[in-house]
């Protein structure tokens, strides 16, 4: 049953890729390495479902942006993170 060996790695790998992109993608690369290695489909899902580091939600329109960004590129509401009372999850 060589195909099905085949097919399992590649299914595995897609994941596995799928993964490390979604962690780049959020800011959380090792995490999404580490989790598609470890748990191929499940730990893809799971950076899927994280919580992005990198990018926020305008207050305004709701349009995810930069985490670093100063103005909405939508709306150009002010963004600003000066407020450090905010705690970082
Ligand atoms: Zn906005």
């Amino acid at each position: 049953m060589e195909f099905g060996i085949v097919f399992w790695f590649f299914f595995y790998l897609v994941f596995f890729c799928l993964s490390t992109y979604l962690g780049y993608q959020k800011g959380n690369l090792i995490a999404g390495i580490l989790l598609g290695y470890v748990l191929g489909p499940i730990g893809a899902l799971l950076i899927y479902l994280s919580k992005d580091r990198k990018h926020i939600t305008c207050p305004s329109c709701h349009a995810e942006i930069h985490k670093r960004s100063y103005i909405c590129p939508k709306c150009r509401v002010k963004v600003g993170v000066s407020t450090k009372t905010a705690h970082e999850g």
